[in-house]
Formats: C-alpha cells, sequence, structure tokens
C-alpha cells in the first residue's frame, strides 16, 4: 500500500460548506494516463496510480487512503446573473495532499457522480471534456500559467447520455485549493456571516499566510486576490488564451485557471473572438476578459462587506478602493508581459502606440497571434530563417514592413545581442498551443475510435510548447478553413 499524506482541514470548516459524500462506482475503470511528473512532484507514487489499485481509487471504485471525500458548497454569477446554489455538482474533493515539503494541493475527481448540489445532471463527464482540460491545463502549466493541473484520467466504461451516447471519463484534479468567488458568495447571500469569516481565515492561512495578521484580514484578502488574478488574466491575454466562461465559480481566490470547459486559443487575431457556444452576447471575448475580471471581483468585494468593516458606508468605501485597483495592477503585468513578446528590456514612451499599431495590423491582416508573435522572435535574431525559424510555416506579410522597420530601430536602441535577445523572446513566444482543431481531433479518436494516441502525442507536444522542431511542424499550422473549430461547449 502506497502512502498518501492527506489531510482534510476543509472538512473541519463549518458544516454549511460541504456534504460530505463517496464517489459512486463505475462500471470497468481503465487507465488513459497518469501525470508521472506531477505525481512525483507532488510526493505520490506514480507506478501505484498507474497500477489496478490506483485506477480503482481515482474511478471512485475503492477509497484513496486516508481521503475524507466531500462535496464543496458555492454559487456564483453566472453571465452576470447570480445563482445562490451551484456546489459541486459531478466532482468531489478527496482531501488535500501534503508534498514532502509541506505543501498543500487539493486532490478533487471530477466526473464521480451525482452530489446533493447536481440539479437532476448525471454527476459524470464524457470522455470529450476531461481529455480537453488535461491537454488545456497541461499546456498552461508548461507556458508558466499558474493552473489547476490534470494528475490522471481514468475511463470509466459507462456510456453517459448527452444528445447520443459516449464514453464516460473521470479527471483527478489538482488544486492549490478550489475556493472560488462563487463559495464566498454563497454565504454572503445566506447571510452566515461566521461561515464567512471562517473561509476567509482558511483562505489566508493557505494562499496568503503573510496577510493573515493584517488588521483588516478580508480587506486584505481582497488586495491579495484582485493582484493575483489581476497577474493571472494578464497572462491569458498575452497567449490568446480565451477562457471562455467566466462566472464568478470559475474563478479561484488562489490565483490558478480553473474551468477548462469552452476554453479555446485564438488564431486570427481578434479581439472580438468568442468560442463559446452559450456566450451568445460575446461577454467572454478575448478583449472583455480584463473588464470581466474587474466585475467579478468587485462581486467578491461584496461578498465581503461584513468582514470589511461594521459601519456598511465604511466597508463599500475600501471595498470600492480596493476593486478600483484591479485596472492598475492588470497593466503593470500586461505591459511588463508585452515589452518581453517584443524584445524589450527597457521601456519607452512610444512603446505602448507601437503595440497598439501592431495589434491593428494583426487584426486587418487575420494574423494567427502566435505565429506572429514567434516569428518576430526569429526577426530579432541573426538568422531569421535559419534552422529553428518558423519561416517555412509562417512569415509577416509586406503591410507589417514599415511596422517592423520601427521596430527595429527600436530594438536597436535596446543593444542586446541578437542571439540573446532571441533566445528570450523565443520564452516569451510560444510555437506550440492547443489548437482548437487538433484537440477536436484527439477527442474524436478517443470517442469514436477508442483511439488514445492523438491523445498522448499532442499532450507531449504542448508541454513543450517554446522548443520548435520542424518534425512537429503540423502542430503549429494554424487550422485550414475546413478544419477550424468555431464553436466550443461546455463539459456537461
Ligand atoms: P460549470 O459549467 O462546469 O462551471 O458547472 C456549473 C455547475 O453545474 C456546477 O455546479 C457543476 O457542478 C454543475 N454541473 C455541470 N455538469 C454537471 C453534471 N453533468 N452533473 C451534475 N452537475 C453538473
Ligand atoms: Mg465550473
Amino acid at each position: 500500500m502506497t502512502a498518501f499524506h492527506f489531510d482534510n482541514s476543509y472538512s473541519r470548516l463549518p458544516e454549511a460548506c460541504f456534504r460530505r459524500m463517496d464517489p459512486v462506482p463505475v462500471a470497468a475503470p481503465t487507465p488513459i494516463r497518469v501525470n508521472r511528473e506531477l505525481a512525483t512532484g507532488l510526493g505520490l507514487d506514480a507506478d501505484w496510480l498507474a497500477s489496478p489499485a490506483g485506477t480503482a481509487a481515482l474511478a471512485g471504485n475503492a477509497p484513496f487512503p486516508g481521503a475524507e471525500p466531500l462535496a464543496a458548497a458555492y454559487a456564483g454569477h453566472q453571465f452576470g446573473s447570480f445563482n445562490p446554489q451551484l456546489g459541486d455538482g459531478r466532482a468531489l474533493l478527496l482531501g488535500e495532499i501534503l508534498t514532502p515539503e509541506g505543501r498543500r494541493f487539493d486532490l478533487q475527481l471530477k466526473g464521480s457522480g451525482p452530489t446533493p448540489w447536481s440539479r437532476g445532471g448525471d454527476g459524470r463527464s464524457p470522455i470529450g471534456p476531461v481529455l480537453r482540460e488535461y491537454i488545456l491545463s497541461e499546456a498552461m502549466a508548461a507556458l508558466g500559467v499558474p493552473t489547476t493541473r490534470a494528475l490522471a484520467a481514468v475511463s470509466t466504461g459507462e456510456p453517459v447520455y448527452r444528445e447520443q451516447a459516449l464514453p464516460g471519463a473521470i479527471l483527478a484534479r489538482v488544486a492549490s485549493s478550489h475556493i472560488r468567488i462563487g463559495t464566498l458568495e454563497y454565504f454572503y447571500a445566506r447571510k452566515d456571516t461566521d461561515s464567512l469569516h471562517a473561509l476567509v481565515e482558511h483562505t489566508l492561512a493557505r494562499h496568503y499566510p503573510e496577510r493573515r495578521d493584517s488588521d483588516k484580514p478580508a480587506l486584505a484578502l481582497l488586495e491579495a486576490v484582485i493582484q493575483r488574478q489581476a497577474a493571472l488574466v494578464a497572462r491569458w491575454q498575452l497567449l490568446g488564451f480565451i477562457h471562455g466562461v467566466m462566472n464568478t465559480d470559475n474563478m479561484l481566490l488562489c490565483g490558478e485557471t480553473i474551468d477548462y470547459g469552452p476554453c479555446a486559443f485564438m488564431e486570427a487575431f481578434d479581439p472580438a473572438t468568442v468560442f463559446s457556444s452559450i456566450d451568445r452576447q460575446g461577454r467572454y471575448a478575448w478583449g472583455n476578459q480584463p473588464g470581466i475580471a474587474h466585475w467579478n471581483l468587485a462581486c467578491l468585494a461584496q461578498a465581503l462587506l461584513p468582514l470589511i468593516h461594521s459601519d456598511s458606508e465604511r466597508a463599500v468605501a475600501l471595498a470600492q478602493a480596493a476593486a478600483d485597483t484591479f485596472g492598475e495592477h492588470f497593466e503593470a503585468a500586461h505591459r511588463v508581459g508585452l515589452q518581453a513578446k517584443l524584445g524589450f528590456t527597457t521601456r519607452e514612451s512610444g512603446d505602448d502606440a507601437l503595440v497598439g499599431e501592431l495589434h491593428e495590423l494583426m487584426q486587418a491582416a487575420g494574423s494567427d497571434f502566435t505565429l506572429t508573435f514567434r516569428r518576430l522572435a526569429d526577426l530579432a535574431g541573426p538568422d531569421p530563417d535559419g534552422p529553428g525559424s518558423v519561416a517555412a510555416l509562417f512569415t509577416l506579410p509586406e503591410r507589417f514592413d514599415d511596422w517592423l522597420a520601427r521596430w527595429r530601430e527600436r530594438l536597436a536602441r535596446e543593444g542586446a545581442d541578437p542571439a540573446e535577445r532571441r533566445a528570450a523572446m523565443v520564452r516569451a513566444n510560444p510555437v506550440f498551443i492547443p489548437r482548437n482543431h487538433q484537440v477536436e481531433a484527439v477527442i474524436q479518436a478517443a470517442t469514436r475510435d477508442d483511439d488514445f494516441a492523438p491523445f498522448h502525442r499532442l499532450l507531449e507536444r504542448v508541454t513543450r510548447p517554446f522548443d520548435y522542431d520542424p518534425a512537429d511542424r503540423d502542430y503549429a499550422l494554424p487550422a485550414t478553413e475546413e478544419q477550424r473549430v468555431r464553436r466550443t461547449f461546455c463539459g456537461t
């Protein structure tokens, strides 16, 4: 028997925060993949996870030693409207893994059967959303973006009925925690200030211990989450990542990306890009993400009001002042990232204008977001069309020439060595992202043909996103007109 160092501090919170319950066993669990690197990093025995005993535990057919499974309560603003009761409807928190270094991570099973919060849903997941989340979350981790992680995926051997029967699967997800803006909103809406207070203390202790002794802990938490979320959404913007369902129940207080339902990376640059089939108004378009994050953080500010100050006017003023800082935190993080993407280590007054003009050109030309920036990295180096360049698959059209001339003048004032500059820009500008049509192809192969080879191949490619190998050229190419995926769907 393998050793799992579980602690279950969430289950020691007030009872209203969760319901204890076990996963519902499935017919025939089969491993799809174990994330060995992640498992080892967490101090878990990857061989055991991949064994029949580990597969049974990952499927919910046998208990994880030391786990005390529970479904967590939460609410949330979905597309702007408040839903007072969401909760884990198809996921269970098994507990918190303590790593050998003393770090703490939630381990959750997603697709593990119905809970009191399933609202008529089956609590299950088809294989498609499980593979999508596995690929997208691991790609984001490799890109250096704070995110929940995929520890393992197993298929259940049971069909899941959507518009058609689909093979079922379960994802084992790891997160610093699953505490959402919507978790606090749940207790604010019920006027349960004691549970709200307990959650704030718990969250500060886990994620922001340095702020724990602040004289206004709830305000300190709000400020900390604003900073982390501003930095997070800046990273998304810099990668052309579109989350797609930025409801307040899908924003974590720890600042990690969560919910890879309808998300997608933008290809042809257009700030209005939306993929999610349910986002008919374009609320969560790429260009709206910073504004929506700000809006969501205002919901967090509101949920914290009862703890910020006993005088409600004073509380509102303090919360408002904190929420108002979102823009400056976002701009600062975004600007630093853009400077790196363009190869600038210094800052000049004309830089913002140069970025604005580049975006205009990209939009007018419908340039691929990822390859445009990667091509700039080549062009900043000593041998723009040499080995390791993307010249054979992507070059910038002539209309960029004037801009490129001005950018080169700007680079000349940097004085860095071109080879070093290229190396730094390559690290800021990935070449392999999980493109929508490739993710769809992987899901089709697994769903229709029970063929997981394309899944493993794509995963291996997108988890080394900065290293270009011409042998993997096809993975770097944007979708053709016929391949283009226009809509993505939530994983329900
Ligand atoms: P999501 O769209 O993944 O953010 O989920 C929104 C809410 O719907 C959450 O409370 C989920 O737990 C719940 N939910 C989504 N899919 C299912 C399902 N298949 N069965 C039960 N609940 C679900
Ligand atoms: Mg969600």
